[in-house]
């Protein structure tokens, strides 16, 4: 499967590829996402088997502009719109209704669909390109850690890919928000827009939604997110002789003995950490440890979205669970 620099030929080509049918990994900015016609059940079925994903998991639909989203979604309520004005294109994904011409395999049945309008320059250009929505999740196997540059990709989903286009490291480097409108303002999955930021443009959003409310989807399964080597968030720091096969993710400094330390961001910048918070942990990964202690970190900002995907990598419950 080629990686090709996301040249304007080659995003040329990639839309080709999408329009017959074709599966193509792109980059947004929050990770590299695997990528279908919204609108092709057949395709959107292939990015299920490519990834080994379950289909009662639902797919977030791209879109580059309001006149695609009117082919996805009902018209929005009037909480969306101020949320879309600010925070759109951007790592905000809105649940709206769905309209009949997205296939129910997308949405696994359900009546919503998961909609946002990216903002990297690649991502809306191959949208533009194909003129149709595209149905993309993480462009990672089932389960396993999310892809913040083209290499990812390659590893992760055995070359089954059509065409993977190299837009260098994402950078947001974690999922985006997912918020519900109805019944209520609900915050589905911590994510790259804080919710503090959202809560400053609509007012309190619940943060204590339990997995067992959420639409079955694996995003926000308690087991989720996880590299293959054993993961565990250190409250305490653990005895030195258990540190020498071990490697350590902190936020600014990390105890000494470890076999392999990654740091987030020397400033402690909750931002700064997100961006190489899952290219450290895919270089942790390949290094062959017995265990990955993780720091805890502040759960504000960022941090919220990190810690999230930290407890599901530990098999624990998350945010808002328990
Ligand atoms: P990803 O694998 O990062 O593309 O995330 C997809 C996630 O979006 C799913 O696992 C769900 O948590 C969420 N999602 C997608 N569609 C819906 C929907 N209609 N309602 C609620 N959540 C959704
Ligand atoms: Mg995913």
């Amino acid at each position: 499967m080629p990686i090709l620099p996301a040249s304007d030929e080659a995003v040329l080509r990639a839309a080709e590829m999408l329009r017959s049918g074709g599966v193509v990994a792109f980059p947004t900015e929050t990770v590299y996402g695997l990528g279908a016609n919204a609108f092709n059940a057949a395709a959107v079925a292939r990015v299920f088997e490519i990834k080994r994903r379950p289909s009662f998991d639902p797919l977030i639909v791209h879109v580059a502009d309001d006149a695609m989203l009117d082919r996805v979604a009902q018209p929005v309520s009037d909480a969306a719109r101020p949320l879309m004005k600010r925070f759109w294109p951007g790592p905000l994904t809105l649940v709206l209704r769905r309209r009949s011409q997205v296939p129910l395999l997308v949405t696994a049945g359900l009546e919503t669909v998961a909609v946002r309008m990216p903002s990297h320059p690649v991502a809306l250009a191959l949208l533009r390109r194909c003129g149709f929505p595209l149905a993309a999740p993480s462009a990672n196997a089932f389960g396993g850690l999310s892809p913040t540059r083209a290499e990812h990709v390659n590893t992760a989903l055995d070359e089954r890919v059509d065409l993977v286009l190299d837009g260098g490291a994402t950078p947001l480097g974690i999922e985006s928000t997912i918020l519900a409108l109805e019944p209520e303002l609900a915050l589905l999955r911590p994510g790259a827009l804080p919710v503090e930021a959202i809560e400053a443009v609509v007012g309190a959003v619940r943060r204590d939604v339990r997995d067992e409310e959420r639409p079955r989807s694996p995003g926000t399964l308690p087991q989720h997110y996880a590299p293959r080597t054993p993961l565990r968030v250190v409250l305490e720091p653990v005895p030195k002789r258990a540190r020498r096969r071990a490697g350590y993710l902190g936020l600014t400094a990390a105890p000494d003995g470890y076999a392999a330390v990654r740091l987030l961001s020397r400033s402690g910048d909750l931002e700064e950490a997100a961006v190489c918070f899952f290219g450290a942990l895919h270089e942790l990964d390949a290094l062959g440890l017995e265990r990955i202690d993780v720091q805890a970190l502040p759960e504000r900002g960022l941090g919220l979205a990190m810690m999230d995907r930290l407890r599901r990598a530990e098999g624990h419950d998350a945010v808002g669970s328990k």
